[in-house]
């Protein structure tokens, strides 16, 4: 570029500086061969006449050829008109007698007088016109350059930056987007969301692995979520009833029994199906997993219990844990458990239903007694076969209890 530059600059200065420094020059002659000729009509003296002559001649013969063919010619007709003018003259001096032939003479110098100017004023504008058009050609030709150079500076900037812009998006595209995407399904599975199909798979294998292999951990893990969710409530739940199992409830037991700041103390209420055999034997096992269920839900909607846990204890019995005041309202929350579930009908085929009753043992423990979770189950157990043996459909509590109501206490007080 620099070196096309450096050429077009020596061409202008060899070639068209020189030209119109010429015509500039051919311009000042010009002017200066109008000034002679005038000189030469106005002398009116031989001797200065002659030397006139004589510069105009030599003026005429110093126009180079590159001035034209116009000027050229020009300036040798002016030379001869020149040469006529100072003759006419000296024609009409040597006639001063004879006023016609002086008067023509002069009227010759006059007439060659002004065809000189007229051709001197031709020359003139053939120059100008000259000079104008070179000085113009060059303008344009450095006009030219400018432009041209300009253009190629401004590719030779843009270019990098187009080329860094070109890569930027391409790195955006093919290495960000599926980067950030990846990050993204990883955030997701952190945080237990489902992961979002990629749009547009990476051109570059290597992140496309890293794409599937992010897709697929999301998989396994929601499976593995989902899998973890169904084995918790296998752990914790009891399958037939959905209420907590023995498991969960011996945790609850235990967390309830550390609880020092509770008002009263921890109740339990242990429960079982009077006879309950009779009823598979006399409707089906069917029916006798339905009663199991109706119980399930009625113990799970007792909200006269605060704070409470019902959970599956095995077969058809059942526990209730609760906070509960002492061990006399225990047992009276207990005698109104046995009465919901004497009132309680299960359906059955048709227009038929039937009822079940179910004894229950009471065992209490203070705030901060030191019997453990073990010993308050036996307790409830003992007062439960207690129940059982006393005739069934009814509470009785392990330590004897002042007697409200239809309940019985653990020497086999009933109440009615
Ligand atoms: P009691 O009044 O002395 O408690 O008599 P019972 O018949 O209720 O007691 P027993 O222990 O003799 O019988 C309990 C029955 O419970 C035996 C068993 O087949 C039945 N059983 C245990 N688990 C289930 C169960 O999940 N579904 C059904 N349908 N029956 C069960
Ligand atoms: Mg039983
Ligand atoms: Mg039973």
């Amino acid at each position: 570029m620099l070196t096309k530059i450096e050429r077009e600059a020596k061409f202008t200065r060899e070639t068209q500086l020189p030209l119109i420094l010429s015509q500039t020059r051919n311009a000042v002659k010009t002017e200066r061969l109008a000034s002679l000729v005038r000189a030469i009509y106005l002398a009116r003296d031989r001797r200065l006449e002659r030397q006139i002559q004589l510069q105009i001649q030599a003026l005429a013969q110093g126009f180079p050829f590159d001035a034209g063919e116009r000027v050229v010619s020009g300036s040798k007709s002016v030379a001869t008109l020149a040469k006529e003018i100072a003759a006419a003259r000296q024609q009409a001096r040597d006639s001063a007698g004879q006023s016609t032939a002086a008067f023509n003479f002069e009227e010759r110098a006059t007439a060659a007088y002004s065809q000189a100017i007229k051709i001197i004023d031709e020359m003139g504008k053939e120059l100008s016109g000259d000079a104008a058009l070179a000085a113009d050609r060059l303008a344009k030709e450095i006009e030219a350059g400018a432009a041209s150079t300009r253009n190629t500076v401004l590719l030779t900037l843009l270019m990098p930056g187009l080329f860094c812009v070109v890569l930027l998006l391409l790195a955006r595209r093919h290495l960000a987007k599926p980067v950030l995407a990846a990050i993204g399904n990883l955030k997701r599975i952190s945080e237990n969301r489902p992961t979002l199909p990629v749009q547009t798979r990476p051109v570059l294998a290597e992140l496309a692995m890293i794409g599937d292999a992010v897709l697929s951990y999301g998989y396994t893990a929601s499976e593995l979520r989902r899998k973890n969710v169904v084995l918790q409530a296998l752990a914790e739940e009891d399958p037939l009833t959905g209420l907590a199992n023995r498991r969960t409830l011996e945790t609850y037991l235990q967390s309830a029994l550390a609880d020092k700041d509770k008002i009263g103390g921890t109740a339990v209420l242990l429960i079982d199906v009077d006879h309950f055999k009779s009823i598979n034997d006399r409707y089906g096992h069917q029916v006798g997993d339905q009663c199991l269920q109706s119980l399930a839900l009625l113990l799970v909607s007792l909200d006269r219990l605060p704070s409470s846990l019902a959970a599956r204890y095995g077969g058809e019995e059942f526990v209730i844990v609760y906070n509960a005041d002492n061990e006399e309202q225990a047992l009276l929350d207990a005698a109104f458990v046995c009465r919901r579930i004497e009132a309680m009908r299960i359906p059955l085929e048709g227009e038929h239903s039937m009822t079940m009753t179910a004894s229950i043992g009471v065992s209490f423990a203070p705030r901060g007694d030191a019997g453990g979770m073990n010993e308050l189950i036996l307790r409830a157990d003992k007062a439960l076969y207690l129940a059982k043996s006393g005739g069934r459909n009814r509470a009785v509590a392990d330590h004897p209890v002042q007697a409200r109501g239809r309940f019985s206490n653990a020497r086999g007080q009933t109440a009615g």
